[in-house]
C-alpha cells in the first residue's frame, strides 16, 4: 500500500497558504520527523510535553551519576532555531478532534487548539506497573528527566543512610538494591549500581563498606535479555554475575512497598526481599493519544495502547494522520529509537512528496541496524545484523553508536569528558541531588487525581495486561 492523496485541506491562513503540519513530541519520531521537514514548503508546530529532546537509552546514567541531565536532554528550541519553517510550543496534548482537524494542548490550564492539514503523533509510551500504579511510589521507573533524578537521590541517598544506620538488617536494607526487569535497561541500570558500588564509592565512607552492598536483577522470565537470544542473554548474565549482580530469575514481583519487595518464584513459594531502593524497568504503556485516535478512526489498539497503522503509517481513512514510534503497532517492529526515527522521516517524506505534488513512495520498510546493551564499563553484548559480539568490542560499538545520535557539539564533548571520568577513572562528576528530587514525587501525590495519570510518566494503565510493548532488543 502507498500512500493515498489527503483530501481537500481545511482554510489555512499560513505565508503562501503552505499547508500546517502538526508533530505531537519531541522525542525520536517528532524531532527528526521536524528536522526532515526543513526544506519542505510547510508549516511546522512540534508540540512537546517537555521542552527538551530526551535520548532516554542514557537516562540510567543520569539515575547513576555519570552525565547531567542537560547532556542528554537540550533543547528542542535550540536544536530547532535554525529551522525557519519550524516552531516549537510547549504543552501537553490533551484531545485530537479528527474531523475537525485540530489538536489541543494544555498549560497550566491554559488550552491551545492547533489547526493542522497534517498530523505526525510520535507521543512514545509510559512506563507500565500491569496495572499496579501504586508501586511507582516505591519503585520508580525510567522513563523521564524526573525519573532519573528521583533514582539518584534514592541510590546515593541509600548510602548515606547506612553510613549512619545503627541496626546492622537496617544497614542490609538500605544496601540492597533491586532492579525489577531484565530487558536492556535493567541490565544496563543493575551493572552501573555495581559498579558505582564497588568502584566509585569503595573509599567514601568510613562506617559501611559500599563494595558489598547487594545488587539484585529480577525477572518474570527464565532468561537475561531475552530479544538478544540464548547466547548473548547468556554471556550478559554471566558478565553481570562477575561484576556481582544477583541475577534471579522466573522471579514474579507480586508487591511492592517502603521496606521492600514480595516475589513469586516459577515454583509458586513466595518470598520477600528487604531493599530500600527499587527501580522499574520492567513495562511499558503507550500513550493515551492512541486510544483518542482508534475511537475517532476505528484503527484497532491493543492491550498496550498501540494503534495499528497501515503500512504507510497513517489511520484508515485518513491520510493526513501518520503515527509513528513506539506508539505505533505494525507488524512485530519492536519499541526502539530507530524504528522511531526511520518512521518519523518516513512520514516526512510522505507530507513533502504530497505537499509537491509528487508521487507517493513505498510501503515504509524498517531497516534493523542491530542492537546492543552495556553491562559495565569495557563489557557490553552487540547483535549486529548476523554479528554477535559480547566483552569489550562490542562495548567500543556500543561507545560509536551513541555517542552518534546524541544530539548537539557540545553534548557530545562533554559526554565524552565525562565518560572518560567514570570509565577510565572511577569517578561520577554528577552526584548532585536535591531533597525536591526525592521528595517531589510524595508532594506530587497532593495534587490528586490529575497527577495520577501521568505519574508513571505515560497514561493511566488501563488495562492491568500492558506488556512490554517496546519488545526493545537494543539499549
Ligand atoms: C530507559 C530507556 C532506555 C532505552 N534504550 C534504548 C536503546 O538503547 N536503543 C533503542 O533503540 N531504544 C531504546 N529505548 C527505546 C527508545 O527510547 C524508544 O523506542 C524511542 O524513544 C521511541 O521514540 P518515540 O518518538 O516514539 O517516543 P519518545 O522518544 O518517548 O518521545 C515521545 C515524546 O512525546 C512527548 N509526549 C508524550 N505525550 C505527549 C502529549 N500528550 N503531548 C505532548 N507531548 C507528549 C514526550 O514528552 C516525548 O517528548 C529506551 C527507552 C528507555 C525508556
Amino acid at each position: 500500500m502507498t500512500t493515498s492523496p489527503a483530501q481537500a485541506p481545511a482554510p489555512t491562513d499560513t505565508p503562501g497558504g503552505r499547508p500546517r503540519v502538526v508533530i505531537v513530541g519531541s522525542g525520536f519520531g517528532g524531532l527528526f520527523a521536524a528536522q526532515a521537514l526543513k526544506k519542505a514548503p510547510v508549516e511546522v508546530t512540534l508540540i512537546g510535553k517537555t521542552a527538551q529532546h530526551l535520548f532516554q537509552p542514557l537516562l540510567y546514567q543520569v539515575a547513576t551519576g555519570i552525565l547531567s541531565e542537560g547532556e542528554i536532554a537540550p533543547a528542542t528550541r535550540e536544536i530547532l532555531r535554525r529551522q525557519k519553517n519550524a516552531r516549537v510550543v510547549l504543552g501537553e496534548v490533551t484531545d485530537i478532534d479528527v474531523a475537525g482537524r485540530t489538536v489541543t494542548s494544555e498549560i497550566l490550564g491554559r488550552q491551545t487548539v492547533h489547526p493542522y492539514d497534517e498530523l505526525i503523533v510520535a507521543a512514545g509510551a509510559g512506563q507500565s506497573y500491569f496495572g499496579n500504579d501504586h508501586f511507582a511510589e516505591f519503585a520508580p521507573g525510567m522513563k523521564s528527566i524526573d525519573d532519573a533524578l528521583e533514582l539518584r537521590g534514592r541510590i546515593f541517598g541509600a548510602f548515606e543512610l547506612a553510613e549512619i544506620a545503627k541496626d546492622p538488617a537496617e544497614v542490609d536494607r538500605l544496601l540492597t538494591f533491586v532492579v525489577v526487569g531484565a530487558g536492556p535497561t535493567g541490565v544496563e541500570m543493575a551493572g552501573q549500581i555495581a559498579e558505582l558500588a564497588r568502584r566509585t564509592l569503595r573509599r567514601d565512607f568510613r562506617n559501611i563498606n559500599p563494595t558489598g552492598a547487594r545488587i539484585i536483577l529480577l525477572d518474570a522470565a527464565p532468561a537475561v535479555l531475552p530479544s538478544f537470544g540464548e547466547k548473548l542473554g547468556d554471556a550478559a548474565r554471566r558478565q553481570l554475575n562477575e561484576i556481582g549482580v544477583d541475577v534471579q530469575l522466573g522471579a514474579m514481583v507480586t508487591g511492592v512497598d517502603a521496606d521492600g519487595l514480595e516475589v513469586k518464584d516459577s515454583d509458586g513459594t513466595v518470598r520477600r526481599i528487604q531493599a530500600a531502593t527499587k527501580i522499574w524497568a520492567a513495562g511499558v504503556q503507550a500513550s493515551g493519544l492512541g486510544r483518542i485516535l482508534g475511537e475517532q478512526t476505528g484503527a484497532d489498539v491493543d492491550r498496550a495502547g498501540r494503534i495499528s497503522v497501515q503500512p504507510d503509517l497513517t489511520l484508515p481513512g485518513h491520510p493526513e494522520i501518520h503515527v509513528v514510534g513506539d506508539m505505533m503497532a505494525l507488524g512485530k517492529l519492536p519499541g526502539v529509537a530507530q524504528v522511531a526515527i526511520q518512521g518519523g522521516r518516513y512520514a516526512a517524506e510522505a507530507i513533502e512528496r504530497r505537499a509537491t505534488g509528487k508521487k507517493p513512495q513505498e510501503p515504509f520498510e524498517y531497516f534493523d541496524k542491530g542492537s546492543m546493551a552495556t553491562i559495565s564499563r569495557f563489557s557490553a553484548v552487540a547483535d549486529i545484523w548476523k554479528f554477535k559480539f559480547s566483552g569489550f568490542i562490542a562495548w567500543v560499538l556500543w561507545l560509536v553508536v551513541h555517542l552518534m545520535y546524541i544530539v548537539g557539539f557540545k553534548s557530545r564533548v562533554t559526554t565524552v569528558l565525562h565518560w572518560m571520568v567514570s570509565f577510565l577513572g572511577r569517578g561520577r562528576s554528577e552526584r548532585v541531588a536535591t531533597q525536591q528530587q526525592v521528595y517531589g514525587r510524595l508532594a506530587l501525590e497532593q495534587l490528586g487525581p490529575r497527577w495520577e495519570v501521568s505519574k508513571t510518566g505515560g497514561p493511566k494503565d488501563v488495562d492491568p495486561a500492558g506488556e512490554d510493548v517496546t519488545e526493545r532488543d537494543s539499549a
